[in-house]
């Protein structure tokens, strides 16, 4: 019997992002089976259609007769959780999260079915299970659900049965047994969050580009592939919007420092390697450069400047599960009052906006300033704790670029700036210049 087979499933506590260094107890960490285990992610476009399947499927097989069990998490084909996505919309304008996530999770449950048929075709030994069948237990946020639990019963006696198996990524089941959803491109959290209770040697993340880039590619065409990276500075990039990996992710792989290999499903070329900071990281200034352009701001103004009241605002947000970064406040009138500012994501502008007004009702606040039409643009580096100037050249960077900001927030290695959406490409462009990050 193998090692991995010995031990209860472990919890995996829940966390938020503000949180995260702080919640995690796990009780019990299994020893690395002597075949060792790898997780491998596919993301939609790199199993949008048979061949490409089938690619995937040969992937897995090989590295099963390399001797590793293997864990795959497979997405939903191509554009498919959009077009579901749209299809909801157009039969209900506000459409219940709960039957959203009923039919979201249709889309990956096609994949990994198939995936299972072809590793079979191809003379390999699967076996697909969705999020409920795997046991994995979510709060029961529908569409941004958090993972509470995996059980690892099932995934062992199918591993140690010979099987790869194949997982649903971005589902789970919550405690009533509803189907949930971890949020859109969460099946990287599904993947890391496998490989750190699995104690994965790797998870690997297959994707539509080589590697994580300097910037975008599709936005800056001579971005650069970037080696190594720690998984401080992928962190912020994801959360600065860098899609090619879904923060939370890396919240898993870095907790349980689990490595993550993103690279191309199409070659065999090394990818990025997102792994634990190490020495010489800090010899450049910025890794990369991101750009938000899902945000929206608000500011609220002629907040009494009463005790509590902060506290009495962001929690009513809180509660509706909406995330709120770069708060300011600034005070006037002798300190009688303050105005408000902070950044959320567009999407969540409808709900925050009609909690707001009715704030501006009950609690004396003067008036509520929404801007949807904005982006963010960050630099994200480790090197910027030994690096001095980096935020000025910055702003002096936007500035020549003719770049007006809004407002700036920094962190130990994160600088942020809100500029008009128009800008945002520019910006972008600007700043990756001036930093020579295409450069070697
Ligand atoms: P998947 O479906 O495989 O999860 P995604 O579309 O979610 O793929 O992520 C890959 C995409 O992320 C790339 O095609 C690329 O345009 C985008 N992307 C954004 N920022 C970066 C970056 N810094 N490096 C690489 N890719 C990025
Ligand atoms: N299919 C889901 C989405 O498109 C999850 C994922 O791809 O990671 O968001
Ligand atoms: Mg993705």
């Amino acid at each position: 019997m193998s090692p991995i087979l010995l031990f209860a499933p472990i919890r995996l506590a829940v966390w938020h992002r503000q949180s995260l260094p702080l919640a995690m107890g796990h009780e019990s960490r299994y020893h690395l089976a002597p075949m060792g285990l790898i997780v491998q992610k596919f993301g939609g476009t790199s199993v949008a259609n048979a061949q490409k399947i089938h690619r995937a499927a040969r992937r897995a097989i090989q590295a099963k007769r390399d001797g590793k069990h293997v864990v795959m998490v497979v997405s939903a084909m191509g554009r498919t959780t959009d077009k579901l996505v749209s299809l909801a919309r157009e039969v209900a304008s506000n459409p219940p999260k709960r039957e959203l996530d009923m039919l979201l999770t249709t889309g990956e449950q096609v994949s990994i079915a198939l995936m299972a048929m072809a590793i079979h075709d191809a003379g390999g030994q699967a076996i697909s299970l969705t999020g409920a069948q795997l046991g994995l237990v979510t709060d029961s946020v529908h569409t941004k659900a958090k993972i509470h639990k995996i059980e690892r019963r099932r995934l062992e006696s199918e591993l140690e049965a010979g099987n790869i198996v194949i997982v649903a990524g971005f589902q789970g089941i919550d405690a009533a047994g509803e189907i949930t959803t971890l949020g859109r491109g969460a099946s990287d959290t599904t993947a890391t969050a496998l490989a750190a209770v699995l104690e994965a040697e790797m998870c690997e993340i297959y994707t539509d580009v080589d590697g994580v880039y300097t910037a975008d590619p599709r936005v800056v065409p001579n971005a650069r592939k970037i080696d190594t990276i720690s998984y401080d500075e992928m962190l912020e990039m994801a959360s600065a919007g860098a899609g090619v990996m879904h923060g939370r992710a890396i919240e898993f792989a870095m907790r349980f420092d689990v490595p993550v290999h993103v690279r191309s499903a199409l070659t065999d070329a090394p990818g990025t390697m997102i792994m634990r900071e190490t020495e010489g990281m800090e010899a450049l200034a910025i890794r990369g450069v991101t750009l938000r352009e899902d945000l929206a701001t608000m500011v609220l103004l002629g907040v009494p400047n009463k005790t509590g009241m902060a506290g009495r605002i962001f929690e009513e947000i809180a509660k509706h599960h909406v995330i709120v970064d770069d708060i300011v406040q600034n005070m006037y009138d002798d300190g009688k009052f303050a105005n408000i500012g902070f950044v959320i994501s567009a999407e969540d502008s409808p709900i925050v906006k009609e909690l707001t007004d009715r704030l501006v009702r009950e609690q004396g606040l003067q008036g509520v300033e929404t801007q949807d039409q904005v982006s963010k643009i960050s630099a994200i580096g480790v090197g910027m704790r030994s690096h001095s100037g980096v935020a000025a050249s910055m702003f002096d960077i936007l500035g020549s670029a003719g770049v007006n900001i809004h407002s700036i927030s920094t962190s130990e290695i994160v600088i942020s700036c809100v500029v008009a959406r128009e800008d945002g490409h520019k910006a972008l462009a600007a700043i990756h210049d001036a930093f020579h990050l295409s450069d070697k």
